[in-house]
């Protein structure tokens, strides 16, 4: 039976995750931006929280993970690597390593780039991929730790998941990041229509932060790298495909 999920907006533009395994009934949280909304999605739902899943370090990832630890005594899962500056774990995660909510499996991949230890979170049976600040909505994370060789990999391993994964981000950049990567691929006809649906799914009220991979590969800038229109609408037919990610990172940050 696949996990029920729900968007909890928290802070300013930041996302977290719940996940549900209704057989089991544990419940999992990705991330802990503030605990505020999480504890109001979980009363709503009538979930009791069991796990707590970190993807990375940054505060506005882990600042209400302490807090609503003490609040539920859920475990805490998180990267092995960056175990040093995380809250402390119940469980320190390596790549391949496995979160399992009832019967379902959620694979931990390696996603370093926006920070060294950043991992991901991929459940398969339910097609879910939470990536946080890693791949985002029509970008990625800014490169504070890693390099872009490191991001380029890692994009390409979460692109070589199913097509219909749904992608779940750490953040609502939207508006920034179509507007950079219209400005990337002027001519990209699926973006255009991407765009437009936004527009309505914005004026909705609709999260901004959920899209399949398939959508992201059509769309998503960073993820064609790859493809020889991209390098040679930016002068850049010799550039290996992490070169070419690299100018598009460069690019977006003085965008
Ligand atoms: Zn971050
Ligand atoms: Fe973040």
């Amino acid at each position: 039976m696949a996990l029920e999920m729900r968007v909890v907006p928290c802070l300013r533009d930041n996302y977290a995750y719940l996940l549900h395994d209704p057989q089991s009934g544990r419940t999992a949280v990705v991330d802990v931006p503030d605990t505020a909304p999480i504890h109001e999605a979980l009363d709503k739902a009538g979930w009791r929280l069991s796990d707590i899943l970190i993807t990375h370090h940054h505060e506005d990832h882990i600042g209400g993970v302490m807090r609503l630890r003490e609040d539920t005594g859920a475990a805490i899962w998180g990267a092995a690597a960056d175990a040093h500056r995380l809250p402390p774990l119940d469980h320190a995660l390596s790549e391949g390593d496995v979160v399992a909510l009832g019967q379902e499996r959620g694979a931990v991949l390696d996603v370093p780039g926006h920070t060294v230890g950043h991992i991901a979170y991929h459940f398969p049976q339910s097609k879910l991929a939470f990536t946080a600040d890693s791949l985002m909505i029509c970008g990625c994370g800014r490169l504070f730790e890693g390099s872009a060789a490191q991001m380029w990999d890692s994009l390409c391993k979460l692109m070589a998941l199913p097509d219909d994964t749904l992608i779940c981000s750490g953040h609502d950049y939207t508006l920034g990041n179509t507007a950079f990567a219209t400005s990337a691929e002027p001519g990209n006809a699926a973006l255009a229509a991407r765009i437009a649906q936004m527009a309505q799914d914005r004026a909705a009220g609709r999260p901004m932060a959920v899209a399949t991979l398939a959508l992201e590969k059509a769309t998503n800038p960073f993820l064609r790298a790859n493809l020889p229109a991209m390098k040679a609408a930016h002068g850049m037919e010799a550039a290996t495909d992490a070169q070419m990610f690299a100018h598009l990172r460069a690019l977006k940050d003085r965008f």
